[in-house]
């Protein structure tokens, strides 16, 4: 059963929204809270609900934010958001609120709400939400990040209107293999719709060919993949408080700059609230795949260390990488932050078997935060690691594994920019 089975419209219907919100975190204490993060103009709130387990530390949590409803006609979020947070609370996510803080803000653009109108900007994120989003991420930097769309009767690509529901996996780059690892875990979240009975499809910002700029007429190509693709690398302005670039970019996501960042796992989600003419289907069929990358963020994935989001790759590749240090989830989380942000001034890692006892990784660094401290992590074949040396000295390392092989993970301080060298010994079979 679905929290709401219609979907609520206008003023009245906004209310009783936040009238189920202000009822839910009365009835949910410990675990639910809100939180007014702003104004939209000036008289309506903008709520958040925190949901985590008050009794653990957040020091050992991982951070997600569920952003849904910035469209104000895109009627199927407004259903998705309550949805999500029923689940947070249930005894199925008891797991996610031990390890998580969940921040869903379910209303961004109330105006847009109430007048069931865009109310947004089709060029970047509004000053609204570059405010409000800005000054909830400065204090809850993401591990992951979700933003909810809907589709309805005449949106979609230009070539397939009114009936998609599509996770994507965009706003990324092919740094690190985030894009692999971005598909990899937005297959997993296919996988448990499809075994919900909901058909999702997975498009990068290539695959959808430009939603809503395409035209519908045969034979015109789309134009601007290949500018939403390589602006991110190119056009960020690094330096704002939170804001997407270039008023002739079109965004249609808040994952772009928390991607830049602080590295976030993001995905752009698409609803339907045309094809699904149910609400409380709309609202089932958003929560699965959402509640199955919450679920991920509370388990570990084969090539990560801890348990958590898989965005701790921040150089590399699966086979040598350069990863974040620390104890906990948010000693690592400053960590990864602080080298993401210093990633061009790591050459790419390189390895090389020397031997069939031996082999030597070399890391350089020269940028200007030093001492600059990470870890260097590589996957072996061999399960036995018997020592790592760094010019002829011993260093500490641990090592984790997969299904098939050991990753050693060797924490590395660099003093003073430069190259370092280091021989790992692995007896021969
Ligand atoms: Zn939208």
């Amino acid at each position: 059963m679905a929290v709401f089975d219609h979907i609520p419209m206008g003023e009245e219907g906004l209310k009783e929204i936040y009238q189920w919100l202000d009822d839910w975190v009365v009835k949910n204490k410990g675990i639910a809270r809100k939180e007014i993060i702003g104004k939209f103009p000036d008289q309506w709130d903008i709520p958040a609900i925190f949901i985590t387990n008050g009794a653990l530390p957040n020091d050992d949590k991982q951070i997600a934010v569920i952003t849904l409803g910035r469209h104000g006609q895109e009627l199927g979020t407004r259903v998705v958001g309550p949805e999500i947070i029923r689940y947070l609370c249930s005894n199925e996510a008891e797991k996610i609120r031990e390890t998580q803080v969940v921040i869903v803000v379910p209303v961004v653009n109330p105006e847009g709400f109430v007048s069931n109108e865009f109310r947004s900007s089709r060029t970047s994120l509004t000053k609204t939400e570059r405010l409000v989003l800005g000054e909830l991420f400065k204090a809850f930097p993401p591990d992951m990040m979700m933003d909810f769309h809907s589709l309805g009767k005449s949106a979609g690509s230009k070539y397939d209107r009114g009936d998609m529901e599509v996770i994507i996996p965009a706003n990324t780059t092919r740094w690190a293999m985030d894009e692999q690892i971005h598909q990899y875990v937005a297959r997993e979240m296919q996988k448990s719709a499809e075994s919900e009975g909901w058909p999702y499809e997975i498009h990068t910002l290539e695959d959808l060919a430009a939603y809503y700029f395409g035209d519908t007429k045969i034979g015109n190509m789309p134009w601007t993949y290949l500018k939403e693709k390589v602006y991110l690398l190119y056009m960020q302005d690094f330096y704002d408080n939170y804001h997407t670039p270039e008023e002739d970019q079109y965004t249609n996501y808040t994952c772009g700059p928390a991607y830049l960042k602080w590295h976030t796992l993001v995905f752009g989600m698409e609803t339907n609230h045309y094809a699904l003419s149910q609400a409380g289907d709309i609202g089932l069929s958003g929560l699965v795949p959402c509640s199955a990358l919450l679920k991920m963020g509370s388990t570990r994935l084969p090539w990560e260390k801890d348990k958590g989001y898989p965005a701790n790759i921040l150089h590399g590749d699966f086979r040598i990488s350069i990863r974040p240090l620390g104890k906990n989830a948010s000693e690592r989380r400053a960590s990864r932050i602080r080298i993401w942000n210093e990633r061009k001034n790591f050459n790419l890692p390189q390895r090389e078997m020397v031997d069939q006892e031996t082999t030597m990784a070399r890391v350089r660094y020269f940028g200007w935060d030093l001492p600059m401290e990470f870890a260097l992590c590589l996957r072996m074949r061999q399960n036995n690691i018997t020592s790592i040396t760094v010019c002829g000295k011993e260093v500490q390392f641990e090592t984790f594994k997969d299904n098939c092989s050991t990753f050693v993970h060797i924490p590395i301080i660099i003093e003073k920019a430069g190259t370092i060298e280091l021989f790992i010994k692995h007896p021969h079979k």
